[in-house]
């Protein structure tokens, strides 16, 4: 495939830009791969390509039921930080993060990561504990956050009022090399290079059975027929409870709706990305100009992709007393994806009771960020068939044997 380029760019102005190749090609399924992986969202796509790349395994089919990137990858609001609590959570995110940094260059696919910073407003006493806790925490792992007083976050955020009428801003949790990217360009930038590598990415074919000969996956039922693989990755977000059901085992997991919206453009206001746990709302700035907003996980399991009135109306108050400029902004957007949530608010990345079949998941609200980290674990895993130091404590083996990375209690954060 062409690289993309600066002369790329002239060369196609010249000639009204018919030359540009296909990004990824749309090929019919083989009869059989060395792996399939299902889902072809971040985590799918990253997984794929870290076979490739770090292992040499190209033989290798993503399987979409949709189109790719169109799940939560295409609907989170885009937040990139690593300042987690226990230690396995610090180290992936933190690898993802570092990868992240360097990705467009390695995709050669511009994934427009900008690396604002994340702050994490503290609003109560018990958030500052917890908040400076995590800045010792991550000062022994080596991640880069401090805690910052309300000067500091007011001088960096003019538009906040830290004197809310429910609960002023009494410090933050600040990332500076945290930030944000373009999520579809993640997804099109790992499809792009997969399907350099002669990857099949299949979109439109949902996978609807699994098949096993002697305790070891077979193949998998698609609605384009039967595949065959010697190995299988789930990689589904909040369809992993039904992907895990068709291979015959439960999973600790549930699956909620998560929304988030976005207001009209507007001049740039805001330049870092803000999270406010207690009021709960997070903002950011898109490059276009809107206003990005997250709101909660409704509090039932369903898989509407929509999100109720109660979290818009939540969102924007919590937003509202934040950010009082905003109440003067219209809605544009308001959309929901499927979440899946472990007990411990950790991710799953591991073998299951089916031979050969593994699954990453359990990402809930905060996978996203962990993208790159995650499919290089991933990787590792299915290519050697055992975890390697990044995945390790993040198998399923936890919750029989009371392991928990509890990042729920601790942190206290979500996304
Ligand atoms: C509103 C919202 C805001 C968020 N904000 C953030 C944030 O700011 N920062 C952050 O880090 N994270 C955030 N997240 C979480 C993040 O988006 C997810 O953790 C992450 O995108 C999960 O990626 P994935 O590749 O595992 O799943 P997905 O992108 O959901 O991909 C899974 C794919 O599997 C496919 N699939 C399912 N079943 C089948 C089947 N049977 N056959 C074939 N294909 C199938 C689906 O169609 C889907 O495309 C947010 C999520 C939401 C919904």
């Amino acid at each position: 495939m062409r690289r993309y380029s600066v002369f790329a760019i002239a060369r196609e102005a010249m000639r009204q830009h018919n030359g540009w190749d296909r990004a990824w090609a749309s090929p019919e399924p083989k009869s059989h791969y060395d792996v399939i992986i299902v889902g072809a969202g971040g985590h799918g796509l990253a997984t794929a390509y870290y076979l490739g790349k770090n292992f040499g395994i190209k033989n290798v089919a993503i399987i979409e039921k949709g189109w790719l990137g169109g799940g939560n990858t295409g609907r989170n609001t885009t937040i990139i930080r690593s300042n987690y609590l226990q230690d396995p959570s610090a180290a992936i995110y933190e690898k993802a993060r570092s990868l992240y940094e360097t990705l467009s260059q390695d995709l050669n696919y511009n994934i427009m990561f900008s690396p604002r910073g994340v702050m994490m407003l503290a609003q109560t006493e018990s958030e500052i504990r917890g908040y400076r806790r995590t800045e010792y925490a991550n000062t022994l792992q080596g991640v880069e956050t401090r805690f910052i007083g309300p000067n500091e976050v007011k001088r960096l955020v003019p538009i906040m009022n830290i004197h809310g009428p429910r609960y002023p801003v009494l410090g933050a949790l600040w990332q500076p090399r945290a930030g944000t990217a373009r999520h579809d360009a993640v997804a099109w930038g790992y499809a792009r290079a997969c399907s350099d590598m002669g990857m099949d990415v299949i979109q439109n074919c949902e996978v609807t059975g699994i098949e096993s000969v002697g305790g070891q996956v077979s193949a998998v039922v698609t609605t384009k027929g039967t595949i065959g693989t010697k190995k299988l990755a789930m990689v589904v977000a909040g369809h992993s409870g039904h992907l895990a059901n068709m291979a015959g085992f439960r999973l600790p997991v549930e699956s909620v709706a998560l929304q988030a919206m976005v207001s009209e453009p507007i001049k740039p206001a805001i330049d870092v990305v803000v999270m406010a746990n207690t009021v709960h709302g997070y903002l950011s700035q898109s490059d276009k100009g809107e206003m990005v907003i997250g709101g909660g996980a409704d509090h039932f399991n369903n898989y509407t992709q929509r999100g109720s009135w109660m979290h818009i109306e939540e969102t924007t108050r919590a937003l509202v007393e934040t950010f009082p400029m905003l109440s003067r902004l219209k809605m544009l957007r308001q959309w929901g994806g499927i979440v899946d949530m472990t007990g411990d608010r950790s991710p799953i990345i591991s073998k299951t009771p089916l031979g050969n079949t593994f699954i990453n998941c359990g990402w809930g609200t905060g996978g996203f960020k962990s993208i790159p980290g995650s499919g290089w674990a991933m990787a590792e895993l299915v290519a050697k068939g055992e975890p390697g130091p990044l995945a390790q404590a993040f198998s399923l083996d936890r919750f029989r044997e009371g392991r928990f990375i509890d990042e729920s209690v601790a942190a206290g954060v979500a996304h």
